[in-house]
């Protein structure tokens, strides 16, 4: 098993999802990430392209008509959500973006790389099983979440949100679900205005998705508090086999969509964390998955800082302090998640099937 695998080796089919003049989601975002990752990994070793993802790994998550509907959009232009245009190669765009994460998330199952870092667009956290949605078109995350619960049917895998928006997709993809972990870190009030920390789960996942709803001006001090206080014993509980992150970078104090104030070095603390966990666990991972971020050099330089720290470079050391409203968030998301038997619920420990034992 090496270090850092890098997916989307070839960007030029992504570049071609064309959103149309001043959307944000552009194609220049993924070629500044492109870009910032070959200075610092020039190695072609280091990267893999992906086929573009198998109808069936897609209807995993997906119903067909939204399936198809994505699909027949090749070769022409519109919207598929008041946010979300397409362009005539956006659905090859689609099922690539798709096909690279889960291909990265193959990799690090399969031990050919111990983690995995998913350079894509469109995005695809806030896709829902049924439309397009905010800028997402296939869910890349849930899609590569879902074919390794294929193959390994026992498995248990936690995703980490650290975009700046609630991944209501992957959420509700997976909500019933315990074989699921969902740890959303999200601004609120924003769009897409899901992710309150009463939304834990339904049925058998009650418990298993995790909000931490967090006023704007958050700083890498407040994030990195979230990690500890909440994932620390999360993690220890749920033991997960896997982990993913949905990496969106919109959270950084450049964005212009977000209201956080995150550096690069703050996104890079938190994959330290993960990667620190993650090896504690015995479990595979982190692969990331590239979601957010509408600030180039913001972007570009977060990117390129966590996925230094997922190859194995030692994780910077953000200074600062959380304050009383990331303190009262976390408390918020602990009230909410006491009364389930959930890895943060009161009723002791618990084997990741929504049995308490
Ligand atoms: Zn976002």
């Amino acid at each position: 098993m090496s270090g850092l695998l890098l997916v989307g080796a070839d960007p030029a089919p992504m570049l071609a999802h064309d959103t149309g003049p001043g959307h944000p989601e552009r194609p220049e975002r993924l070629a500044a990430v492109h870009r910032a990752l070959r200075a610092r990994f020039p190695d072609p070793d280091r990267w893999l392209d992906a086929p573009p993802a198998p109808r069936e790994a897609l209807v995993r998550v997906h119903d067909e008509r939204h399936v198809e509907r994505v699909l027949a959009t090749s070769g022409t232009r519109g919207w598929l959500d008041p946010d979300t245009p397409y362009g005539p190669r956006s659905a090859e765009a689609a099922r690539l973006a798709a096909g690279c994460a889960l291909e990265a998330v193959r990799a690090v199952r399969d031990g050919r790389a111990a983690t995995a870092f998913a350079a894509v667009r469109p995005p695809g956290h806030h896709a829902e099983r049924d439309r397009a949605q905010g800028f997402c078109l296939f869910n890349n995350a849930a899609v590569a979440i879902a074919d390794a619960l294929a193959r390994e049917p026992s498995g248990r895998v936690l995703v980490v949100d650290w975009d700046v928006h609630h991944g209501n997709g992957v959420q509700h993809l997976f909500d019933d679900d315990p074989r699921v972990l969902h740890v959303d870190l999200h601004q609120h009030p924003l769009y897409p205005g899901t992710g309150r920390p009463e939304e834990t789960g339904r049925g058998a996942g009650r418990g298993w998705s995790v909000n931490v709803a967090l006023p704007a001006g958050r700083t890498d001090a407040d994030y990195l508090e979230v990690f500890d206080a909440l994932l620390t014993p999360a993690m220890e509980r749920f033991a997960p086999g896997l982990v993913v992150v949905s990496a969106g970078f919109d959270a950084h104090r450049d964005d212009p969509l977000g209201g956080m104030r995150l550096t690069a070095d703050g996104f890079a603390a938190l994959a330290g964390r993960l990667v620190t966990w993650t090896r504690a666990a015995g479990a595979r991972g982190p692969a990331a998955i590239l979601e957010g971020g509408y600030d180039l050099a913001g972007l570009a330089g977060s990117a390129a800082a966590v996925a230094a720290v997922l190859d194995g470079e030692p994780a910077p050391d953000p200074a600062g302090r959380a304050d009383a409203a990331t303190r009262a968030a976390i408390e918020a998301t602990r009230g909410a998640h006491r009364a389930t038997s959930g890895p943060l619920g009161a009723a002791g420990r618990h084997d990741g099937r929504g049995e308490t034992r």
